[in-house]
This record gives C-alpha cells, structure tokens and sequence, in this order.
C-alpha cells in the first residue's frame, strides 16, 4: 500500500494547488460542489493495471473499473497504439455525407459477429446516454413507420439508470434526477424493480433457509415480471413501444435479479408484440461472464445499447445493436433516420474498441470470468456473509454487492441519515481500495484482468473495511 508514485506526474503543483484550481473552475458531475469544494477533491495521477495512484503517491485497488469500464485494465499498448496510428492516418471524419471510415466499417462488422444472432447493424453514439436517447427515437421511429405511430410508450424500471441525458434520465428511475429537470419527458413510465432483498423477501423473524430462499426468489422474480404485464394493461397495449432494462442493475446497486425475472419478461413481450430492450452499458463485453447480459439470463432483446465497457474507457464511444426486426422495416421503409451526433462512428474510438475487442478475445477474458474468475469471486463474496453488518451478498460475473444492516435477523436497515455506506466508503478510499456506495449497498466491479491474487488482496481489504466500520457503529452506538 502506499507505493511512492513512480514518476513525478503533477509534481509541478502540490495538491493542495491541484484542490484550489478545482474547486476555483471545476463543476463535477454528480456532486454537491460546496460541499466538494470544502473537502477538497482526490486528484488521481497515474494508473496501471488494476490499480490507481493519486497525486500524494498512494496506491488504490480500483474495484470499480474507473466507472464500470476499465475491463481490460490501465495502460494497455496495444490500445494506445491503436489510437495513435488512427490519429495519425485520420483523426475525424463524420459517417453523415454519404462517408464512412474504414474503423466504423470494420467495428459495425465485428460487433456483429460477438452480439447475439439477432444483430447484424449497429447505430454509433458517443455515449451510453446518447444511445439511450437513440433508442427512444428509433423505437419510436420503428412503430411510426409500421403505421403504429400511436405506439410511443416506453416502459421502464424505477432505480433503473439509463443515463443522464433529458432522454437517458427519464428511462432512468432515479428519483433525484426526474426532481431536477421536470422528468420523465413524456411517454415514459416506470415498473418495480427486482429487487428481492427489498421488496421480495417480507419480514421475517430469522432468515430463511436456503431452498425456502431460492423459492421466495423465484416467485418474487414471476412477480415482480408481473408488474410489466399490469402496465402494459393500464397504459393499453396497443400504446406501448417497448420495454427497456438493464441485465443487472448497476448504479442502482449491483441488483441481481431472480432466475424467473427475464425468462417472464420475455414472454410478457413477446405476447404483447412489444420491443425488448437491453441496456448492456455495464453487462456488455463480458462482465457477467458472457459477452452480454441478456445471453446470460436468457433473453433475446431487439435492441441493445452499449458504451463503458467497448473501449474499456480508454476514450468514449457508445452505441445501440439495431436487431433485424427493426433493421429490416428502417431499412426497406423508413425512409430517412432524422438523428445522428457529430462522432457516431468517431474513427479513434472505433479504432480503440476493434484493438479493445480483440484482446478480449485473443485473453479469453469473457470465458475465464465465466469459468474461474467470477466463481471465485461469488465464493468469497459467500464468506463474507457471516459478517455481522452483512444482511446479503450478490455476485453476477464480475460484479458484486454486500449490502449492510442493522439487523442481520430481522434484514433492518440502518437510519439512511448515518450513511453507513458512505461511512465505509471513507475507510475503503483510505485503505487503498476503491468501492462504491450506494446507500448502504457496497459494490465492485474489477477490471475482467483481476487475478486470483490480486482477489484475494481485494477481499482482505473489503474485510477490513467492514470491520472499520462496525467498529463506528458500535463506537456510535447505532446497534
Ligand atoms: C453508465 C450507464 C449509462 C450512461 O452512459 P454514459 O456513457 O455515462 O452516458 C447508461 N446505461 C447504463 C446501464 C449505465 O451504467
């Protein structure tokens, strides 16, 4: 732990000279800029591999993929190569006049190969919102042309994330964003999620045993489907356009739904003739295990949006899977798509996610999270339950969370004004470990090059951290 920063980046300015610039010019997103501008934010200097280092020299295990995305690790040559020679031979140039350039060519190409049979075109965005708000216009889109056009309506999940566009944000179910900006926009409307530790599992005096468990999973799963069903009825099936959800929820919390959920969720579609969606910004590109979510819960999607993990973040690029149900009826009718960005099919960042692809593939990264590194991972996730501030833990792939309660019996939350995740977070950042908060829900996703090794660092750090923190608690006497 705190390893000396290797080269003297940033040391022209002290980090206190880093903070004040920052807080003087810099609007973060997601953050409340007073109270950021009196702490002082973290300056992160350099990275390779799994791990970050910050402007003071400390070493951190960064847990969370920078956002989800860093799969194939910091400081890979072979993408900084690839960015490097397509700046050189050509830095831009738009798909919009009749052009293409030969990386988007060759991406749209590849892409279809590693997506599911369904796949065969894909629509270039910048971001995961951007593809979401493809989305919206393009399913849209799609009934209008069918002659459908009173078909707008798109169904989806409160707690979801979409994204942090107008569009992004309303598919979204994150109550804080629909407050600030008078979302949803209109023609989007929200379900339950499958959320069994919350809303699945009820009361009960001791926790269940674990076949009793896995039921109670599975019907919370067919139930919490069954919510969709009841909307599509009240909104009136003949005005609903698709349906759009993430595999596993991420920045909701690592929310791993029942088995049932999807398999229901596909049935309800398919009965009602509505589009399917999946959001696979974080699920794509082997995170679970699979090259995409859907293929690892069983379902087939029309549509599929993408960003994060395509690049590994190295620079961004997002994108929507158009599936041949849709394809076919813009192509052969539609008539012109008015909608497009200036970078769909940026020829650097195109360029970075074929190299990216590629080592993916060339590492076998997607099959040995499948097969060894995920199973690991959900084994020692398991250990940690016996911690007494553990009420659940949930691992898909790389993914995992530990959520923390008061109560380990009963499932009781803690006050969410003690902000006991925040409270661990703290002590991660300060161990050298970054996890995420999110309420009382702390969550990983690794880089997909993580070692059996550096898991076992990563688990011993998590421990500790838990044990930091109930040593507060019942210094505070919040048990
Ligand atoms: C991050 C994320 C987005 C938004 O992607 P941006 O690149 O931040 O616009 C959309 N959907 C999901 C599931 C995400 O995790």
């Amino acid at each position: 732990m705190n390893a000396v920063l290797k080269s003297a980046a940033g040391a022209d300015r002290s980090t206190r000279e880093w903070q004040a610039a920052d807080a003087a010019h810099y609007l973060h997103p997601f953050t409340d800029f007073k109270a950021l501008a009196d702490k002082g934010s973290r300056v992160i200097a350099q990275a390779g591999n799994i791990y970050l280092w910050d402007s003071e020299g400390h070493r951190l295990l960064d847990a969370m993929s920078g956002l989800w995305c860093v799969n194939v690790g910091y400081g890979r040559k072979e993408l900084i190569e690839a960015a490097t020679r397509q700046l050189t031979d050509l830095p831009f140039y738009n798909s919009f006049f009749q052009t293409a350039t030969k990386p988007a060519i060759e991406l749209a190409e590849l892409l279809s190969e590693v997506t599911p049979p369904q796949f065969k075109h894909v629509f270039f965005s910048g971001s995961g919102s951007e593809g979401n708000d493809t989305v919206v216009r393009m399913v849209r889109r799609y009934w209008d042309v069918l002659g459908q056009p009173e078909r707008t309506v798109i169904i989806s999940r409160h707690n979801a994330y979409h994204g942090s566009t107008m569009a992004g944000a309303s598919l979204g179910g994150m109550s804080g964003m629909h407050a600030q900006g008078g979302l949803p926009i209109p023609g989007i409307t929200h379900i339950g999620q499958p959320f069994w530790f919350e809303l699945g599992q009820g009361t009960h005096s001791a926790p269940l045993a674990p076949d009793a468990e896995r039921a109670s999973r599975d019907d919370f799963g067919l139930k919490a489907a069954g919510w969709l069903e009841a909307k599509i009825i009240e909104v009136g099936a003949d005005k609903v356009a698709a349906f759009i959800g993430e595999p596993v929820q991420g920045a909701g919390g690592v929310i791993v739904p029942p088995e049932t959920y999807w398999p229901e969720i596909q049935r309800i579609c398919d009965k009602y003739g509505i589009l399917l969606v999946s959001d696979e910004v974080i699920c794509g590109f082997g995170r679970t295990g699979h090259w995409f979510g859907c293929e690892r819960f069983g379902f087939r999607p029309d549509l599929m949006t993408f960003a994060k993990g395509v690049t590994s973040g190295y620079i961004p690029l997002g994108g929507v899977m158009v599936g041949e149900r849709i394809a076919r009826v813009l192509i052969e009718q539609g008539g012109e798509f008015n909608h497009g960005y200036t970078y769909s099919g940026h020829p650097v960042a195109c360029a970075v996610a074929l190299e990216n692809i590629r080592v993916i593939q060339r590492e076998g990264l997607v099959e040995k999270v499948r097969d060894v590194l995920g199973p690991y991972l959900a084994e020692q996730f398991a250990a940690l339950a016996s911690h007494p501030l553990v009420g659940e833990v949930q691992t898909c792939g790389l993914m995992g969370a530990v959520q923390i309660v008061q109560d380990k019996a009963t499932a009781r939350s803690f006050d969410s004004n003690l902000e006991v995740g925040m409270l661990c977070r703290s002590h991660c950042f300060a161990n050298g470990l970054i996890m995420r908060a999110v309420g009382d829900r702390m969550i990983i996703a690794p880089p997909l090059v993580i070692t059996r090794d550096q898991i076992d660092d990563m688990m011993a750090l998590i421990r500790r951290c838990l044990d930091l923190t109930l040593a507060d608690v019942l210094r505070n006497g919040w048990i």
